[in-house]
Formats: structure tokens, sequence, C-alpha cells
């Protein structure tokens, strides 16, 4: 699927490459150049993006529990392993839906529902989260993509018995002007079809069907109840059947 941003990357000028290592960053108070394992650039801004490690490093004595990149473990209620001590966000785990072991997924959405969760717990209401489905959302350029559930890579670690389905289809009729494809991956379980996960791609509308799916993996629904699912139609919306019921009546 992300073929389809690299491409939108690269329509728009970018010079992308993945296979490069940056060694050196160069220049007199301000950074000029990056020296490349294969070239030197000059430069007019840097933006590092090397990934997100909690903060806890001041807890390592504690005998809090912790995963190995330093990850608060947390519950559905947001307790720690020790009583009384609750964590939520980006210092700590997050339930997840679809997998038993707590999962490290740092993003706003889960920050903000375990943390009212925890101070409804701590201010005396017992509040259980369900767990997150890792939802998540990216616009690059002119294109949506967004991602819910279980990725394939992630389906094959937990050696899940799963299938996929990929559609490329339309998001909404033709003589409506502002027709554009979008693709849709499904993850389903391969004896119930019950939908594990699904990703979305495309230049308008791709998030919120990305959303949809979200709902159709909370409800444990079947990529067969999806190809039926009463979705809504209007020319400049979807077509008679949006591209999610296509892609949940493709799905064998
Ligand atoms: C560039 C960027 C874009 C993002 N976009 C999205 C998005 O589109 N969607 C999404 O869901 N998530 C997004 N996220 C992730 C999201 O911002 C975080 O998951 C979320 O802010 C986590 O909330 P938090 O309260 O755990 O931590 P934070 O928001 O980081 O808050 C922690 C606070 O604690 C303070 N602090 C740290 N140490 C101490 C200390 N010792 N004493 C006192 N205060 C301290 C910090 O200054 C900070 O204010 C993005 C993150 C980044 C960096």
């Amino acid at each position: 699927m992300t073929t389809y941003l690299e491409d939108e990357l690269r329509a728009h000028g970018v010079n992308l490459q993945k296979s490069t290592k940056v060694v050196a960053l160069k220049g007199e108070n301000v950074v000029t150049h990056i020296v490349t394992d294969k070239e030197e650039v000059q430069v007019d801004l840097v933006i590092l993006a090397t990934g997100v490690r909690p903060n806890t490093a001041f807890l390592k004595d504690s005998g809090i529990e912790m995963l190995g990149n330093g990850a608060i473990v947390v519950d559905n209620e947001g307790k720690t392993s020790i009583a009384n001590i609750y964590a939520a966000g980006d210092c700590a785990t997050v339930p997840h839906l679809l997998k038993e072991t707590p999962a490290y997924i740092p993003l706003a959405t889960s920050a903000n529902k375990l943390g009212r969760i925890v101070g409804e717990n701590l201010g005396g209401n017992t509040m259980s989260f369900e767990g997150t489905l890792g939802s998540s959302c990216i616009k690059v350029m002119d294109i949506e993509a967004g991602r819910t559930g279980l990725s394939e890579e992630e389906a094959k670690r937990m050696n899940l018995d799963y299938k996929t389905v990929y559609i490329v289809d339309k998001n909404q009729t033709d003589y409506y002007p502002g027709q554009e494809s979008i693709a849709i991956k499904l993850i389903y379980d391969s004896a119930t079809k019950v939908i594990l996960g699904g990703q979305v791609v495309g230049k308008k509308d791709a998030v919120q069907r990305t959303n949809v799916i979200a709902a159709a993996i909370y409800a444990k629904m079947t990529t067969k109840q999806l190809g039926m699912l009463d979705l809504c139609y209007a020319p400049p919306f979807a077509r008679t059947w949006d591209a999610l019921n296509v892609a949940g009546n493709v799905a064998k």
C-alpha cells in the first residue's frame, strides 16, 4: 500500500531515498549539509524522525513492569504492576483488542482514552478500556492512507491462519466530479472470515473508510457482512456498492 505514497512523493518532485544511510550532519551553528553513505547534499532544514521511545529510564530500579523498550505495562484500567500507580500515554503500553500481549502504539487517540479512564478510576469509578486497534491515518501530499487492526505482517507474526484481499476501486460515481481510485486491503480469518485488519489508500475518503473497517473489526464482522453492509450511496460519496462492499464481496 505504501507504493501509492512513495509514487505521490516522487510525483511532487521529492527525491525519496529509502536505502540511504545518513552518516553525518555538517555546518557551523546551523546544518548546511547532510552526508550520506552515497553523497553529500546541501540542505535548508533537517527533520529527524527516528521513532518514539518512552522516557522512563528513571523508573529502571522501581520494579515496575516494563516492556523491553521501557513502556510501562498497564492493564485495561490503566493499572501498572505496582498497586495504586497508574500510567497512560506514550510512556505506557495499551491493551490491544486483537492481541493477548500489551502493545506499544504511541498515539494521541489511546493516550486520551486511557488518560480519561485512569482519571475516572482514580476518582473512584471503575472504567475499562476494551482495547486499541492501532487505527491511524496520514495525508501525504494529495493522498490519504489509513490502517486499523492487524497488518498482514502482524497476523503472520502471530501465526494466525489468515487471508487477505486487495482491490482497487473508485471512491464515487464517474458522472459527478471528483472520482478517484481507492485501494483497499483486508486481512481476515481464513476459517471464520472475521475481519482482523484493513488498510485504505486514495485521494478522497480513504480515511473515513478505514474508520468503517475499525467499527467492523470492533463488531467482529465477517467479510460477507461487510459485503452487504448498508453503507450510504449518493453520487458525490460512493458508488451504489461502496468500495468496502466490493472488498467484502471479493474476499473468499
Ligand atoms: C509530530 C507528531 C505528530 C503526531 N501526530 C499524531 C496524530 O496525527 N495522531 C495521533 O493519534 N497521534 C499523533 N502523535 C502522537 C501523539 O502526539 C502522542 O501519542 C500523544 O501526545 C501522547 O500523549 P502523552 O500525554 O502521553 O504525552 P505528551 O503529549 O508527550 O505529553 C507529555 C508531557 O509531559 C511533559 N514532561 C515530560 N517529562 C516531564 C517531567 N519530568 N516533568 C514534568 N513534565 C514532563 C512533556 O513536556 C509533555 O508536555 C504525533 C506525535 C508527533 C511527535
